[in-house]
């Protein structure tokens, strides 16, 4: 039967930020289609999982041009979804991308000229079925090429129409200000550093970049913020066949899974319970508490996980005792 979104989706469970100072208001928790949406993955649970996020007030949805396997499947998947379910409220939606990683044989699928963004978002819209994107992402940093090459590349993907805002990911601190200040120059509407973050991951606060990002006007989204599955109570009793490092190990796998780890997610289980939350739910209350992080991107997969991340928005609040404590917790 064709897809009816909830009426009730902006009636205020879900949260909008602003993206620094900008006028973009994202999702606190937006969803990413990394794993999941593959060539290997089932089309009627993708199709779900899409539904239930959009009918819990998530706007964005966020691919990258090598998400599969194969590389391109997951905006495949996503394009053909956006036409078959949401193909009347493409404006209540964001749709981000991303070119960075490798994405195809040669010199020029890879990092961060401009004949790659250029060639590489082409293909993205193609594959998307779609006339521009939301954001368009820089991927990575590029130590070797001129950050003025990749950032006007940026600004003049922008100018064709083929992105509204653009972002960076995994830019440090340094990088971040030397990018927001030619783009600003420019006139780019410049929104967001999409970084790794999470209980487990705290290089974004050793980097200082928290600040950077307030100072400088843009947001900052939290990607991979349940440690890719660990900040939830999957593991607790050994490794689910269906999880992902049971399923897919290419990013994770049972190393992962130390002594001294799961004695971290056993206390912090332990505190999510004594909030009445999941720990899924606490990890995320716990980046949402952080007032520059403008939304959290999470992973699913299956549509019950999208509704736990989304209660956590029940209880973003911490107090002071329990933010030392799950840093003691984390070792940090
Ligand atoms: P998460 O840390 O949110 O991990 C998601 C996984 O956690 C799910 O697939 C599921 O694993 C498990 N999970 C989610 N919710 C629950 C729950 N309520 N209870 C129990 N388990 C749960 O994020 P990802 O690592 O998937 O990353 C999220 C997004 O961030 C990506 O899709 C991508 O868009 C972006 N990203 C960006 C990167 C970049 O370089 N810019 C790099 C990595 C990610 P299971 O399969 O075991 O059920």
């Amino acid at each position: 039967p064709p897809y009816t979104p909830d009426p009730h989706r902006y009636d205020g469970r879900m949260g909008y930020n602003r993206s620094g100072r900008s006028g973009l208001l994202l999702p606190q928790i937006s969803l990413g289609l990394w794993h999941n949406f593959g060539d290997n993955g089932n089309y009627e649970n993708m199709r779900q999982i899409l539904r239930t996020a959009f009918d819990a007030g998530i706007t964005l949805f966020d691919v990258a041009n090598n998400y599969g396997p194969h590389y391109g499947a997951a905006e495949k998947n996503l394009g053909k979804l956006l036409k078959e379910d949401f193909s009347h409220h493409r404006d209540e939606l964001i749709i981000t991308t991303k070119a960075g990683w490798d994405m195809w044989p040669g010199p020029y699928g890879d990092l961060g000229s401009r004949k790659y963004l250029m060639a590489s978002l082409d293909q993205s819209l193609k594959r998307l079925g779609l006339d521009y994107v939301d954001i368009f992402y820089h991927h990575r940093p590029d130590p070797d090429t001129p950050l003025e090459e990749t950032m006007t590349a940026l600004a003049d993907i922008v100018r064709q129409g083929k992105a509204l805002y653009v972002g960076i990911s995994s830019y440090g601190s340094r990088d971040t200000v030397k990018a927001a200040n030619m783009l600003r120059e420019m006139h780019v509407p410049f929104v967001i550093n999409q970084v790794s973050y999470s209980i487990f991951e705290r290089w974004v606060e050793r980097d200082g970049l928290l600040e950077t990002a307030e100072n400088n006007g843009i947001g900052i989204t939290a990607f991979s913020p349940l440690a890719q599955g660990l900040l939830t109570n999957r593991y607790l009793n050994g490794i689910p066949a269906d999880s992902r490092i049971g399923r897919d190990p290419r990013y994770i796998n049972k190393s992962a899974l130390t002594d001294e780890r799961l004695a971290q997610i056993r206390a912090l289980n332990g505190m999510a319970e004594q909030r009445g939350q999941t720990l899924a739910e606490m990890a995320i209350a716990w980046l949402l508490s952080h007032k520059q992080v403008t939304s959290v991107l999470v992973g699913a997969s299956r549509p019950s996980q999208v509704l736990d991340d989304v209660k956590s928005l029940r209880n973003i609040e911490f107090s002071a005792e329990e933010l030392a404590k799950i840093d003691e917790i984390s070792g940090v």
